[in-house]
C-alpha cells in the first residue's frame, strides 16, 4: 500500500519492542548505498521474554545476511538456491532456520511503500507464524511491516521500531555516576523514571507559571500527549 503524498506518517506501536541491532543495520546499510537500485537480505530474528511471565517482550533483529540475487533499479530477486544454502549453513552452525523471519529490502533512490511485487512476496514467504519486512531507501527512510500467517493473514504495515544498541560492560554505570556528579535537576518530582499524568501535569503548570513555555509550546505538549487544555487545567493545583 502506498500512502497518499502529503498524508504523515503514523507507525504503530505493538506493545512490544521491534528492534533491529546497530551491527545488523550497518551491514544492511551499506549493501543499501552500494547498490546502484535495489537489494535485499534476510534477517535471524530474536524472541526476547519476560524473565517471570515468559511474554515476548521485543523482537529484535540480530543479524542480516546477503544471499545471491538479481536486483534492477525497481526489483530485486533473491536466488533459491543460495537462501536453501543460507538454511543449510545456519543449522550447521546450530543455528535455527526458523529465525529467519525477516526480510529487508532497499528501495535505492525511491520512496519507502510496500508495493504489489513485495506484497506477493512477503505472502511468498509464509512461514505459518510471522515476518517482519523492513524496507528503507538511501535517503536513511524506513518502513518496518509486521505480518501473521497463522490463523490467517493478517498485517500491519507501518509499525514503531527503533535501533538496538548492545550493552557496553560498565558503560551504563560509568553514564550514570557522570550524571550524577554534573547534573542537578530542579523543579522535577523525584520519581524512578515512570512519570504519571499527575507529574507531568506539574511539571507543565510550574513550566507555564515560570513562563519557561509559551502558550504554543504547551500546546504543542499537550498535543504530544494526547491531551485536551481542559484535561490539563483540571488537574488539581
Ligand atoms: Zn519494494
Amino acid at each position: 500500500m502506498q500512502l497518499p503524498k502529503n498524508r504523515p506518517r503514523d507507525p504503530v506501536a505493538l506493545g512490544i519492542k521491534i528492534q533491529v541491532d546497530a551491527l545488523a543495520m550497518n551491514k544492511f546499510w551499506t549493501w543499501t548505498d552500494v547498490a546502484r537500485g535495489e537489494v535485499s537480505c534476510l534477517g535471524l530474528v530474536e524472541e526476547i521474554r519476560d524473565a517471570n511471565t515468559g511474554m515476548i517482550t521485543a523482537l529484535l533483529v540480530s543479524d542480516f545476511f546477503l544471499v545471491k540475487q538479481c536486483c534492477s533499479l525497481d526489483e530485486t530477486m533473491m536466488d533459491a538456491a543460495s537462501v536453501a544454502e543460507l538454511i543449510m549453513n545456519l543449522e550447521a552452525q546450530g543455528i535455527d532456520s526458523r529465525k529467519l523471519r525477516c526480510w529487508a529490502h532497499s528501495h535505492g533512490s525511491m520512496s519507502v511503500f510496500w508495493s504489489g511485487t513485495d506484497d506477493d512476496c512477503i505472502a511468498g514467504l509464509a512461514n505459518g507464524e510471522y515476518l517482519l519486512s523492513l524496507v528503507v531507501n538511501k535517503q536513511r527512510h524506513t518502513m518496518m511491516r509486521l505480518d501473521q500467517y497463522h490463523p490467517c493473514h493478517l498485517f500491519v504495515t507501518d509499525v514503531s521500531w527503533d535501533v538496538h544498541y548492545p550493552l557496553v560492560d560498565g558503560l551504563a554505570e560509568q553514564c550514570l555516576q557522570e550524571f550524577k556528579a554534573k547534573v542537578i535537576e530542579n523543579g522535577l518530582l523525584s520519581g524512578n523514571g515512570k512519570i504519571t499524568n499527575y507529574e507531568r501535569a506539574h511539571d507543565l503548570h510550574a513550566a507555564r507559571e515560570r513562563g519557561a513555555l509559551t502558550d504554543i509550546e504547551l500546546q504543542d505538549e499537550l498535543d504530544f500527549l494526547g491531551w485536551e487544555p481542559c484535561d490539563f487545567d483540571e488537574q488539581p493545583f
